[in-house]
């Protein structure tokens, strides 16, 4: 075992954060507090050719490595939660174009993501289709050299604000989750609207409906039926990436809370002395280190052995979102009543860490995809 990352991955972290405190820093404080994607944000994302990241090179771009991938959202989130946010929908984008695509999808979509130009948005969820996605009521009716596509998504982050959108549609509604097909989706298709949800947490994010909305059959993203397994493996590869973006936020949160508890007096000693708020600083660092070595194993098992990694990525999204809302709760905690003012650090990162406990599969829904590996092993 060699728990050292690559030359490379640490030239690469060092890299995008200097990125991310010169230049995202000082944007991030006014964009993590809308409801709308900062272009200006993707811009300078784009200049520093982060969006290649999530592409192959022979389609424009630097290469798809998850451990890349995950060191970059944990840095990212680190220090805005939205450009992780616009980072982690291209990857739900590009990953499965990628995989599944035919070469003309591959060579229309992927380079205008990874130059920036366009943005995605996975739209899978609808509203009373979460969890149980199997079980979702889009439409698409084969016509001609077309789909047709009707129905509602909802939760889609990015949208309506992303160029190109992943969705999900049965093309045979008899065949239960058999039937489901992946479809690419460009913004401005007649019959293709969205409409912006508001969270809790500020967030771009939105609903979408088709109504008769017809696409060319060369939309069709792999095979008609296999949609389910577009979207199942796509997420395998995601969700240790959910679980890099916590590890970025708990450590942002630790940070603050080491810092605050040097320097704030109470009973005449600063309350990094008094034995409890050491105990919290270790019980932190133990947790974040425990899930950043679930993450990055994760990482490690998709880059080094390939194919599906469905246990170890639901293991590292579990463990790393729960830890992540527990460390910025006790970070908060550790500051007293200037926690919760609004625009602190650990303020922001309270509203923000709820989000990843439910997306992207809830906790419980984890439990299943783990257990069930356990179970048919
Ligand atoms: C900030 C945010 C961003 C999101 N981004 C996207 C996106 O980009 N694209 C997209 O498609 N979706 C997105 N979602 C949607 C998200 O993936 C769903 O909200 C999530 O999968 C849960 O589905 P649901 O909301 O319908 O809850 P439900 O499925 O109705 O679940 C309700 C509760 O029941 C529990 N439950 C359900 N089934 C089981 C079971 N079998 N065993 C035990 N407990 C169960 C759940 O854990 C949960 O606690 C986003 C959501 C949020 C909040």
């Amino acid at each position: 075992m060699d728990f050292r990352f690559s030359e490379k991955e640490e030239l690469l972290r060092a890299k995008v954060r200097k990125f991310a405190e010169d230049k995202l820093a000082p944007l991030a404080v006014e964009a993590d507090e809308s409801d709308e994607v900062s272009w200006e944000i993707v811009k300078l994302m784009a200049e520093h050719e982060l969006f290649k990241l999530t592409v192959p090179e022979q389609y424009g771009g630097i290469g798809m490595k998850a451990m890349t991938n995950c060191i970059l959202r944990e840095e990212l989130s680190r220090i805005s939660v939205h450009a992780d946010v616009y980072y982690a929908e291209d990857v739900l984008c590009t990953y499965p174009i990628s995989v599944y695509g035919t070469e003309e999808q591959k060579r229309r979509y992927l380079p205008a993501f990874a130059s920036g130009q366009h943005i995605g948005s996975f739209a899978l969820t609808e509203p009373d289709a979460g969890s149980d996605v199997g079980n979702l009521k889009a439409t698409a009716v084969p016509d001609g050299d077309s789909y047709v596509l009707n129905g509602s998504k909802c939760f889609a982050s990015v949208g309506p604000f992303a160029q190109t959108y992943l969705t999900f549609a049965k093309t045979d509604p008899g065949a239960g989750s058999k039937g489901i097909s992946a479809f690419i989706v460009e913004k401005g298709t007649p019959g293709f609207e969205g409409k912006q949800m508001k969270l809790m947490g500020p967030h771009p994010i939105g609903e979408m409906t088709f109504t008769d909305c017809r696409l060319p059959k060369e939309n069709l993203l792999g095979k008609e039926g296999k949609g389910l397994e577009v979207a199942l493996s796509s997420l395998d590869n995601a969700r240790m990436g959910v679980g890099a973006s916590a590890v970025g936020m708990a450590r942002r949160a630790f940070e603050e809370a080491v810092a605050y508890s040097r320097k704030r007096v109470a009973f005449g000693k600063p309350i990094s002395e008094f034995q409890s708020t050491q105990f919290k600083l270790a019980d932190m660092a133990l947790d974040i280190d425990a899930a950043a070595l679930l993450v990055y194993r994760a990482a490690w098992m998709k880059d080094e052995i390939g194919g599906r990694v469905t246990k170890e990525s639901s293991m590292a999204k579990l463990y790393a979102t729960e830890m992540a809302w527990r460390v910025v709760d006790q970070a908060l905690q550790l500051h007293g009543g200037y926690g919760v003012v609004r625009g602190m650090p650990v303020e922001k990162l309270y509203r923000a860490v709820r989000q990843p406990r439910l997306y992207e599969g809830t906790t419980e829904i984890q439990k299943v995809v783990i257990a069930r590996h356990i179970l048919n092993s």
